[in-house]
């Protein structure tokens, strides 16, 4: 797996230093906050891999962020929260947190949750793989493969590719993968998708001056389709 987007919404900075500094060796890409408020702008513009709550914040209740969050995504989420807070853990996955881990925690063991909680999410959204060519896509254990090795790949290109896959042979609008692949996040643009569309180019080895996987329609959009030899 590439490096995962985190946005941590915690009100200690003692913590969010030691989340940020312990899951960056971790290959994760944090970003912190210390409000809940700032967390769900956060996440509705960047989109993160998984949102990592705690439920005592100064500005609003975590459940509460967690209710709000729920309408706006489907980005997997993991409580943090102190001891004997039964009650709470409760309630939060009944609004539709993914897991809960209890403080303190090591790096090590929020990172085991994460990819589990990732899994998960991957095996509910989609279970079946895709063959073009020699490029193999599991959307469950979120790996790529080409020509038998994997590929070293970030999570939004990742959804990207599986997007594309999923329709291969069609040309797919950028519209529709700005919708799709980024849930319409707020400043996304063409541009986005055509930088996303370059990095995953050259993953797998190719130029859009000569492409192979990826073909790009100008003014409509790109399709994925087995090479032609
Ligand atoms: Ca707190």
């Amino acid at each position: 797996m590439g490096w995962l987007q985190v946005t941590v919404i915690e009100d200690s900075t003692e913590i969010r230093q030691f989340l940020s500094s312990s899951l960056r060796k971790l290959k994760y890409e944090v970003h912190g906050v210390s409000r809940g408020g700032e967390g769900l702008s956060h996440v509705a513009s960047r989109a993160p891999d998984v949102v990592l709550l705690d439920l005592g914040l100064p500005d609003m209740d975590g459940l509460d962020v967690l209710k709000m969050l729920r309408t706006m995504s489907t980005v997997p989420v993991l409580v943090t929260t102190a001891r004997d807070d039964d009650t709470n853990i409760v309630r939060a996955l009944d609004l539709g947190a993914d897991d809960y881990v209890v403080k303190p925690f090591s790096a090590e063991h929020l990172d085991a949750r994460i990819r589990a909680v990732l899994r998960r999410s991957g095996e509910r959204l989609e279970d079946t793989s895709y063959r073009i060519g020699e490029l193999e896509i599991h959307p469950a254990s979120h790996t790529v493969l080409h020509r038998g090795e994997r590929l070293e790949i970030r999570p939004k290109e990742f959804r990207l590719l599986a997007y594309l896959a999923k329709h291969a042979g069609r040309v797919v609008g950028k519209n529709e993968l700005i919708a799709e692949v980024w849930d319409n996040a707020y400043g996304t643009s063409g541009k986005t998708v055509d930088v996303h569309l370059s990095w995953l180019r050259r993953r797998l080895g190719e130029t859009a001056a000569e492409p192979r996987y990826l073909h790009s329609v100008r003014g409509v959009g790109v399709k994925l389709s087995e090479p032609a030899s």
